[in-house]
C-alpha cells in the first residue's frame, strides 16, 4: 500500500523501515515521513504506508558521488542522465556530480542548467553539475565560472576532469575566482608532457608488457604545485582519483600545514593493481584494466587504503566512466580509459576496507556520503540517520557474496573490471527524500 507522487518526486505517506543496523549498529526502527527522518528507536506501534523488513541490514545515510560521468549530452550511446542516475540509485547513490566532459562541454549556466534539469525530470537520485574550469576544457581561458555558481544548478564544484588543468597561471586564477561562492576546483592531476602516450603505470609490469609508462610523478607534481598554489590564495583544492603513495604524501603534508586540501579515491584503486594487466583471468592487455590515472602498485593499494583510512583522503569517488563496447573491445593501445564503478562501489569498499578492518560502517558512511557531501556543498544530502535530516537512506545486505555479472548492471555500458569476481555486499534499498527508488535491490 503504497502511495506516493512519483511525478512531484515527493513523498506523501511514510515508511517504516524495520530493524535496521543504523552505521552497523544495534537493530532499529526508521520513520520516513515527508521526505524527512521523522523517527529512529523501538517504533513497534508506529502506523506507516508501507513497512520495509530490514532485519539484519545495514542502514547508510544515502551515498554521494562526487565524480560521476553521465555522458549525457554528446554520448548518449554510452550513458544517459536516465542509465546513470539508474545505476547510482541501485549502487545505493542518492547524489552525483555529472562531470564537465560532456560534448558540449558543460562550461556555461545553459549547459549545467540543462544537465540538472535532465536530473531532476529522472528522479532516481539528485544529479549536481560539474563546471569546467576552462572553456571547452581546451586549458586557454576560464570558463564563466560566476554564471554557472549563480545557475539554478548552483555549481561549486569545477573541473576539467579528464584533461589537467596544466597552466600554474590558470589554475591560481580558478582557485581565485571560486573563492567569492565558496566553490572548490576539483584537479585531475596529470602532467601532460610526462604522460604523452601513457598507457599503464610506469614500472616493471608496463616494462614488461611493452607498453608506454605513465609514471607517478606525473601526478605528485601537480599534486604540490597545486596544494601550494591553494596555500597561497587562500582557497580550497579537490585533488580527484588520488592514485599514489607518494601523492598521499603530499596530500597528508598539506593539511598538516592547515590547508584546505581535499582527496578521493577510486574504488578501483582501492582493490585493483597494474598486474591486472598481465595476469588477470581476464587475459593480458585486457582493455577493461585501461583506466586514468592507471592501475598502480600493490604498495600503493595500501598506501590509499590507510590514507582513506585516517582520513588523509577524505572520500570514495567513482570516477564511473562508461564507455560502448566498441572503444574497449580494441587492441589496449587503442581502447577508451575508464570503467564503470557505481553499482559496484560499495561492495569494493566493504571488500578493501571494512573486510580488512580499516573502516566500519560509521567510517564508510563518513567517506561515502558526509565527506563528498560537504565537499560539494550539497546541503540536502550526507547527513546521519537521524530525526530531522532528509530521508535519503540506503539499505545494505553485508552478509552475501555475489558473482559481479555486467549483464545484470543498468548501466548503459559493461566496462567493469570486476566480471569475474566475487564481491561482498547488495544494496537492497535507496530512498531519495522519503522516496524508494531501489526496492529488493531493483529499480522502483
Ligand atoms: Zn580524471
Amino acid at each position: 500500500m503504497n502511495t506516493y507522487d512519483f511525478h512531484e518526486g515527493t513523498a506523501v505517506s511514510t515508511i517504516l523501515i524495520k530493524g535496521a543496523r543504523i552505521l552497523g549498529g544495534a537493530p532499529a526502527d526508521i520513520l520516513l515521513r515527508d521526505g524527512v527522518v521523522a523517527e529512529t528507536g523501538d517504533l513497534a506501534g508506529a502506523r506507516a504506508g508501507q513497512t520495509v523488513d530490514a532485519d539484519g541490514l545495514v542502514a547508510l545515510p544515502g551515498l554521494v558521488d562526487l565524480h560521476t560521468h553521465l555522458r549525457e549530452p554528446g554520448r548518449e550511446d554510452a550513458e544517459t542522465v536516465e542509465t546513470g542516475t539508474q545505476a547510482a540509485a541501485r549502487g545505493g547513490y542518492t547524489a552525483v556530480h555529472a562531470m564537465a566532459n560532456t560534448s558540449p562541454v558543460a562550461d556555461t549556466a545553459g549547459v549545467v542548467e540543462q544537465v540538472w534539469r535532465l536530473g531532476q525530470a529522472c528522479g532516481h537520485c539528485d544529479v549536481q553539475p560539474v563546471g569546467a574550469v576552462t572553456s571547452g576544457l581546451e586549458g586557454r581561458q576560464l570558463a564563466e565560472l560566476g554564471a554557472m555558481a549563480d545557475s539554478a544548478a548552483r555549481v561549486r564544484v569545477f573541473s576539467d576532469d579528464g584533461k589537467c588543468v596544466s597552466d600554474a597561471v590558470l589554475m591560481r586564477r580558478a582557485l581565485e575566482y571560486v573563492k567569492a561562492f565558496d566553490g572548490v576546483v576539483a584537479q585531475h592531476a596529470q602532467e601532460p608532457r610526462l604522460t604523452e602516450g601513457a598507457q599503464l603505470n610506469e614500472g616493471e609490469v608496463s616494462a614488461r608488457l611493452g607498453l608506454t609508462g605513465w609514471p607517478a610523478v606525473a601526478e605528485e607534481a601537480i599534486i604540490a604545485r597545486d596544494c601550494l598554489l591553494a596555500a597561497h590564495v587562500g582557497s580550497r583544492l579537490h585533488v580527484c582519483h588520488v592514485s599514489t603513495a607518494g601523492s598521499v604524501e603530499i596530500i597528508r603534508w598539506a593539511k598538516s600545514k592547515g590547508w584546505d586540501v581535499t582527496a578521493e579515491v577510486t574504488p578501483h584503486h582501492l582493490l585493483l593493481t597494474d598486474s591486472c594487466a598481465e595476469t588477470s583471468p581476464l587475459g593480458p592487455y585486457n582493455p577493461l584494466y585501461k583506466v586514468n590515472p592507471p592501475l598502480r602498485t600493490a604498495d600503493d593499494v595500501r598506501a590509499l587504503r590507510e590514507a582513506l583510512a585516517d582520513g588523509t583522503i577524505d572520500c570514495v569517488a567513482t570516477d564511473h566512466a562508461p564507455h560502448p563496447v566498441e572503444d574497449k573491445e580494441t587492441e589496449w593501445g587503442a581502447a577508451a580509459m575508464g570503467m564503470i564503478g557505481l553499482e559496484t562501489a560499495l561492495s569494493v569498499v566493504q571488500e578493501a576496507m571494512v573486510e580488512t578492518g580499516l573502516l566500519d560502517w560509521a567510517g564508510v558512511a563518513d567517506r561515502m556520503s558526509v565527506r563528498p557531501a560537504r565537499i560539494g556543498r550539497l546541503a540536502g544530502h550526507g547527513r546521519m540517520i537521524e530525526p530531522g535530516a532528509p530521508a535519503n537512506v540506503t539499505l545494505y545486505d553485508p552478509s552475501v557474496r555475489q558473482h559481479v555479472d555486467p549483464s545484470a548492471m543498468v548501466s548503459k555500458s559493461r566496462n567493469t573490471p570486476y566480471e569475474g569476481l566475487t564481491l561482498p555486499g547488495r544494496v537492497v534499498a535507496t530512498f531519495l527524500r522519503g522516496r524508494p527508488t531501489v526496492l529488493e535491490g531493483k529499480l522502483v
